[in-house]
């Protein structure tokens, strides 16, 4: 019988969730979803040492952001309960014991101070690396080494102890990862991994492989960082005598440097200003902050849409995905074998794309936001307008403010520049020209009809549309570029526009030489 597809994300709460960890959510949710299948997440919160309170929250809040829905988690529960490691505490040891009685693992009463010592032995022989393994484990104080009673002495007299597992000295492991195919490892480079520590916890290994084998899980999915420990995972799949449930291993790309050059890092978002996080977050610890995504302004279909191209494609030209699209695209064969280069412009190409998909009314909220925040007064009617306008030149929410305040405030002030090379008497006869024109029309302004009457004045006074077009732009915005004047001059209205020109002819006349 055909096993249901699960799948989860298994985040450590140490800090703020990067990026790379969000798109691994991502795919698994994905492939999840392509498969009929189930997405969940377990808190791999076993390192106490490591742990960051609010880090869980802040993973649960991201994904939510992100829209990625879970069919279980810990905080609403599932079949396959708890979900968090630290909850499953009492689990472990059993199975650590089982690998002990088979042989395939065994008792370490080394000290640090003996393990320091041993690693300085090697280095000073000139070992690369030295480890705890098949060979230097013989000269250890561990259950191969110490007679029986002994080791039966020390376990009852509550010594501390780790479990280790006992790596064979001679073997090829082998797997067959979905996006890098077959890898082979010989045993001889892996170590024996502590599985149990001394304060009775488990480490991610052996927690890692208990709970996916007891979850049920079918495919890992998960970041390039953990491919080095995989040849132990498959190892202890086989001690533990669940070969035959093995979950398929798919470990992804990493997400590269805008340069190509290493992994994206937290300092690669202050170096370049953009974010590498989807929430903003502070650290409780340290007090360091992070940007977020989700309060630069991007739109979270949009993140997702690039993000799901950070490593994958569909395989044509197409970039444009909803959620249910990349779900029925989405395939692990065309997730790339090479590293991505992360890419801040796409990721604002995509929010544009999304941004200008909204209709006008769900973008006048966003605006309607940031006039609230300045008390300036304006009907829901207006803003969409304003935002009708302005949304081809709008890259994030904000940037409807931002850019047009000219519709909502006057001009106290002049692109100098533009007034610089624009302002002169010819402006300045076609906006006193067009000025008549408006006030002796008693029509409602329109785009055309804001057009027709700059027609006339200008054609009256002799004068070029593209000699003043920019100077006219200068005095009723104050700037030197933004959307189609006529469109503004309609929004803001004839009375404003008149009293701008005034203002502009006024305050301009230094300019002219
Ligand atoms: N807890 C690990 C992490 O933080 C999970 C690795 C895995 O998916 O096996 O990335």
């Amino acid at each position: 019988m055909e096993r249901e597809v699960r799948v989860r994300f298994a985040p450590s709460p140490t800090g703020a969730l990067h990026i790379g960890g969000v798109r691994t959510a991502l795919y698994n949710y994905l492939f999840a979803k392509k498969n009929g299948g189930k997405f969940l997440i377990r808190i791999e919160d076993t390192d106490q040492t490591r742990f960051v309170p609010g880090a869980e929250e802040y993973i649960k809040e991201s994904l939510a952001w992100a829209g990625i829905e879970t069919d279980e988690d810990p905080w609403k529960g599932g079949p396959h309960g708890p979900y968090r490691q630290s909850e499953r505490k009492a689990m472990y040891m059993q199975y650590a014991l089982d690998l002990v009685e088979k042989g395939h693992a065994y008792y370490a009463f080394d000290t640090s101070e003996e393990l320091d010592a041993m690693r300085e032995r090697l280095t000073a022989a000139r070992v690369v690396s030295p480890q705890y393994n098949s060979i230097t484990r013989t000269t250890m104080k561990n259950s191969l080494t110490l007679p029986e009673d002994e080791v039966k002495a020390r376990l009852a007299s509550g010594e501390p102890y780790v479990i280790r597992i006992k790596i064979p000295r001679k073997e090829e492991v082998r797997l067959n990862d979905m996006i890098r195919g077959w890898v082979m490892v010989h045993s001889s480079t892996l170590d024996d991994k502590v599985l149990m520590k001394s304060d009775g916890m488990p480490t991610y290994h052996l927690a890692n492989i208990v709970d996916d084998h007891l979850m049920g899980i079918t495919h890992v999915i998960r970041g390039e960082e953990w491919l080095p420990s995989a040849p132990l995972h498959v190892l202890l799949y086989k001690y533990f005598g669940w070969e035959d449930t093995m979950p398929q291993f798919a470990h992804l790309p990493l997400l590269l440097k805008p340069d190509g050059n290493g992994k994206l890092s937290k300092r690669d978002a202050e170096k370049h200003g953009f974010p590498v996080f989807p929430l903003e977050w502070t650290d409780p610890n340290t007090g360091g902050q992070v940007a977020g995504f989700r309060e630069s302004g991007y739109l979270p279909d949009a993140f997702v849409n690039f993000l799901a191209l950070l490593g994958w494609n569909p395989g044509n030209q197409e970039e444009i995905f909803s959620k249910e699209q990349l779900i029925e695209a989405f395939t692990v064969e065309r997730i790339g074998k090479s590293g991505t280069k992360f890419d801040i412009n796409k990721a604002n190409w995509f929010n544009e794309i999304y941004l200008r998909a909204k209709p006008n009314v769900e973008l006048a909220e966003y605006l309607l936001a940031s006039l609230k925040q300045e008390g300036i007064a304006c009907t829901p009617e207006k803003a969409a307008k304003v935002c009708g306008v302005m949304k081809e030149r709008a890259t994030f929410p904000t940037d409807f403010w931002k850019e047009g305040k000219f519709f909502f405030l006057s001009p106290t002030s002049f692109d100098e520049k533009i007034a610089e090379k624009k302002w002169n008497n010819d402006t300045v006869n076609a906006l006193t020209a067009y000025k008549e024109e408006l006030l002796a029309n008693t029509e409602t302004i329109t785009p055309e009809l804001a057009k027709a009457l700059l027609t006339t004045a200008l054609e009256k006074k002799g004068i070029g549309m593209g000699k003043v077009m920019q100077g006219v732009r200068l005095a009723i915005t104050g700037v030197g570029a933004g959307p189609d004047l006529m469109e503004v001059i309609e929004i803001i209205g004839k009375e404003e526009v008149i009293k701008r020109i005034d203002f502009a002819i006024d305050n301009l006349k230094a300019y002219i030489h």
